[in-house]
């Protein structure tokens, strides 16, 4: 009979068992995953840097802030680097407050974690499946086979299952009485049916996304732009899907991209009007180029059916206003995303409302725990994810180990 089960063993379940053994170490702890191997999906985590956390965490960040306060303001992005520290990991933080370790290498932050539960003494199986959990008195039965007093299910969620997530941790959480929110990938590349932007194919642009619905902006983000053959890649697009991401299927999305940042529409249209005017032989395909990259300059001039080969001079006033507002307001509309294969995080996931927010303890099946992305909380690129992932786990584990 095992103490404490922990059913999924990545970064959430992972932090709760050292937080567990650390915090008692008479328990017998075990952690349970599906991979040969544990914590897998971290080597891919921050494009195999693992962004980690992120100094502007707090809780309005996340979907559901007010259920993820008190992990956050309790184990928060300091206690998290404090955390890797006391495993013998270093951190930097970059200019946009992410975190990342001082090796640049996701393996060091696996590897710390992986020694550790070896240090102490952590039972570890692999390569083994859990698809069935029941309580008889008050232990519960893993697989028919495990018996443990208590459990802390971190299967995560349905996001990128060949690193093993592939949502059967809802399953079992179903099984157990729970209910789940319509999970749904996010922070994925969205689609489009745009033709011009499939010539900009390659292209990355640092430009202002609005997001909208319908006719309704619902945020704005800064940030990277990747366009490519099947739509819109980039940390910003990515960011924008996850918001869209209950609305792809039944509503009209859009974003539009501002391409020209650092000017207001008035002076763009002026500094197009002086290139005309100071170039008028020069090819309308070309106008563009000082301000954007060619192949998007071309597109922009193509959406307004000036020919490309024409020179500037036939450009009046009105067309170079029009212009101006296209660079301003690129609106491309979305038909959906790329689905699971390739999304970082699940939106979506056990309902909160079931779980206390303090110990992650669930309301409905006394000694069950959850932690991380099975439960429904997600929050936007930048190490967040990842952040939520060790608080929950810390606050699972030091409850679990009472
Ligand atoms: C490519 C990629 C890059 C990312 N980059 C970042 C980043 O840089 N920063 C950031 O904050 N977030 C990032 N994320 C998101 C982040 O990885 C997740 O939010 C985080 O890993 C969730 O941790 P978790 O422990 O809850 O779940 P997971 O990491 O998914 O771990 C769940 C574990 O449970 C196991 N499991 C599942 N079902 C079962 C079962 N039935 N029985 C036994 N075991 C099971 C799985 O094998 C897995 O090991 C990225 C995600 C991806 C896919």
């Amino acid at each position: 009979m095992f103490d404490i089960m922990i059913i999924g063993a990545g970064a959430a379940g992972i932090t709760a068992a050292i937080t567990a053994k650390r915090k008692n170490d008479e328990l017998n702890i075990a952690m349970i995953d599906s991979m040969p191997r544990i914590g897998k999906k971290i080597l891919a985590t921050g494009n195999g840097r693992c962004n980690l956390s992120n100094i502007n965490t707090n809780e309005s960040i996340y979907r559901n802030s007010d259920f993820v306060s008190y992990a956050i303001r309790n184990y928060g992005h300091k206690e998290i680097v404090s955390f890797f520290n006391s495993l013998g990991l270093y951190t930097y933080t970059d200019d946009e407050g992410r975190i990342y370790p001082l090796s640049n290498t996701a393996a060091s932050v696996l590897d710390v974690m992986r020694f550790e539960c070896i240090k102490l003494g952590i039972t570890i199986f692999t390569d083994e499946k859990v698809s069935d959990i029941s309580k008889k008195d008050d232990y519960f039965i893993i697989n028919g086979r495990y018996r443990a007093k208590k459990v802390i299910i971190t299967c995560g969620g349905s996001a990128s299952p060949s690193q093993g997530s592939d949502g059967s941790g809802f399953e079992l959480l179903k099984h157990t009485g729970h209910s789940i929110i319509k999970p749904l990938p996010a922070l994925v590349q969205l689609t489009s049916d745009n033709k011009i932007i499939k010539s900009f194919k390659g292209l990355r642009i640092k430009g202002k996304v609005s997001v909208y619905v319908n006719d309704e902006e619902i945020q704005q983000i800064e940030g990277e732009v990747l366009f490519t053959d099947y739509g819109l890649s980039g940390i910003a697009s990515m960011d924008a899907q996850r918001l869209l991401c209950r609305y792809l299927n039944s509503e009209k999305c859009s974003v539009v991209i501002d391409l020209a940042t650092s000017f207001s529409e008035d002076d763009l249209a002026e500094k197009i009007s002086a290139v005309i005017q100071n170039n008028p032989d020069l090819k309308c395909e070309n106008i563009l180029s000082g301000f954007v990259p060619k192949k998007i300059g071309q597109g922009l001039i193509k959406c307004l059916y000036i020919k490309n080969n024409a020179k500037a001079a036939v450009i009046d006033e009105n067309t170079i206003r029009r212009l101006s507002h296209l660079m301003k307001n690129f609106r491309i509309y979305v038909t959906g995303s790329k689905g699971f294969e390739n999304a970082q995080i699940t939106c979506g996931g056990a309902d909160v409302n079931e779980f206390d927010p303090e110990t992650m303890q669930s309301k409905i099946t006394e000694g069950l725990y959850c932690a991380g992305e099975i439960l429904d909380v997600d929050a936007p690129c930048g190490g967040f994810n990842l952040q939520w992932a060790f608080s929950s786990g810390m606050c699972a584990g030091n409850d679990a180990a009472e």
